[in-house]
């Protein structure tokens, strides 16, 4: 494989690599042109006078977010998030060590917002805002996943991804927004998904996958659209209907319907779940596709919102749709609003109403990637820790051997795939590669250890980056599938209500 990079040699985890200086300053996805940023309500580029509106940006962020203010005010340097943070372990730069990329947007926040910063900045770090400082922050807040394992270490919980989400929303404030989100971002406004797939074609490719299953099972399993009256509006990330191997994972949610009686649906006019303004930090961004998703469900007239597999999407949902697009008083009260498929699922089968055969997944030992959103800013179940063993047991009630990776590599201390919060671009795949790394060492182990040939995960971004980063560590791109394309494998369908 051609790459202008070296991908980081595997060996036993933890590794902590020693500091390279400035060894990814050059990484910077491409910029948003005006016609990706204008749709959004941002600047088409920086003009005269940039610097004025960044720092009065900040200024109103801080005084919006207690918890900005926060963390920007209480980390005392103690060192402790330094070696957690995957790009920093993959990359050895060490403005990839949380405090210092926090430090980035700390010292301009000290400068203008503080006593000591206004009268005496160097003593206290702090910084002008100059274009200089700017461009440190468009590399370095793009160098950050958002995965927020960092915030579990610290001892005030001082949450990265908060500062970086607040960056990027200075910046598309000043006209420097990220190509890559923005224009998905704009896509989703315009036509209703990340794809700018259009109805018709969202139809047809449905179409195809009934003809599909119906040629592999025999039996005709729907694939509805904008069906009014349906009980169950199924929100699910448009990669849903494309990629591979999150297409299987579809197939495996409408299996399940099938074989439970649920009637759902799927909506042309919300066909993403992914919101890609939670990465840009942007409050009416992240409102206004989320919109989307209430205005279908009056429409379709359905009971219940169920979300697919998609990491932030379901942060999104569970954490903030009430707020954002409730309240849910139209939607049935004995259900969650709103709910995981993993959720519908998990519940279906502790009822039996399932009928599962493991020899689906014969040869299959598999192990499973906690995904940083779905970990450690969302539940499943109702409980503490249900997002760590609904879709284990699901994977459990699916194959013959499951493996879990090292036990401070999943659950709330999981390493991200390398690919989140707005960082799956082709413009990044050296970040992306090496920001693997962490996770590769953990897998590493448990395929030498224990034949693991199948690693799942439950989220879009997750399969999409693992598909292509696995290769660079020598594992074959289709070992990562979806945990609902193994109960796709496992369900038999049409014996039991
Ligand atoms: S939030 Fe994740 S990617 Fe960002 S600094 Fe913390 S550990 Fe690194
Ligand atoms: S762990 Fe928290 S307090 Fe300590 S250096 Fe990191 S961000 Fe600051």
């Amino acid at each position: 494989m051609a790459a202008a990079f070296e991908t980081p040699a595997l060996g036993e985890y933890p590794v902590i690599p020693l500091v390279r200086e400035g060894a990814m300053a050059h990484s910077k996805p491409f910029v948003a042109k005006a016609e990706h940023q204008k749709p959004l309500g941002f600047p088409g580029e920086l003009a005269p006078g940039w610097e004025k509106v960044a720092v009065t940006k900040l200024g109103e962020l801080v005084s919006q977010s207690r918890a900005l203010q926060v963390f920007l005010d209480s980390c005392v340097k103690c060192g402790a998030c330094t070696d957690k943070c995957h790009y920093y372990l993959g990359t050895g730069d060490p403005k990839n060590m949380p405090v210092a990329r926090q430090d980035l947007l700390r010292s301009v926040y000290r400068r203008y917002y503080t006593f000591a910063g206004k009268h005496f900045p160097k003593l206290v770090g702090a910084r002008d805002m100059t274009k200089e400082v700017l461009d440190d922050w468009y590399s370095y807040f793009h160098q950050c996943s958002q995965c927020r394992r960092c915030s579990v270490f610290c001892p005030y919980g001082i949450d990265t991804a908060e500062v970086s989400m607040a960056a990027r929303d200075v910046m598309d404030a000043v006209g420097l927004g990220q190509k890559y989100s923005n224009e998905i971002i704009g896509k989703v406004h315009k036509i209703g998904n990340n794809l700018g797939l259009p109805g018709p074609a969202l139809r047809d490719t449905l179409d195809g996958l009934e003809e599909d299953v119906k040629e592999a099972t025999g039996v005709d399993v729907r694939f509805p659209l904008d069906e009014k009256g349906a009980e169950v509006l199924l929100i699910t990330p448009s990669a849903d209907f494309f990629a591979e191997p999150h297409i299987d994972g579809l197939i495996g949610y409408a299996k399940v319907f099938h074989a439970a009686g649920i009637s759902w649906t799927l909506s042309t006019h919300a066909s993403e779940a992914a919101n890609f303004s939670l990465f840009i930090g942007n409050h009416d961004n992240l409102q206004k596709v989320a919109e989307r998703i209430r205005e279908a469900a009056l429409e379709l007239g359905v009971k219940r919102i169920v979300v697919g597999e998609c990491g932030h999407a379901w942060r999104v949902a569970y954490s903030f749709w009430n707020t954002l697009i409730g309240p849910f008083d139209f939607l049935d009260p004995r259900y969650p609003a709103p709910q995981h498929i993993c959720e519908v699922t998990h519940e279906l089968i502790q009822r039996g109403a399932l009928t599962l055969d493991k020899s689906g997944n014969a040869g299959k030992v598999v192990t499973f990637h906690d995904s940083c959103n779905v970990s450690r800013a969302s539940r499943m179940g109702g409980v503490p820790g249900g997002q760590f063993t609904i879709p284990r047991d699901i994977i459990r009630a699916c194959v013959e051997k499951f493996v879990d990776m090292a036990p401070e590599t999943i659950g709330e201390t999981t390493f991200c795939c390398g690919g989140g919060g707005g960082l799956l671009t082709d413009d990044l795949v050296e970040l992306r590669v090496k920001g693997a790394l962490p996770r590769m060492q953990a897998l590493q182990t448990v395929v030498d250890e224990h034949g693991v040939n199948y690693l799942a995960a439950i989220c879009a971004i997750c399969k999409s980056q693992f598909t292509k980063v696995l290769p660079y560590y020598k594992h074959p791109m289709d070992m990562i599938g979806s945990v609902h394309g193994l109960v796709s494998n496992a369900i038999v369908l049409g014996t039991k209500q």
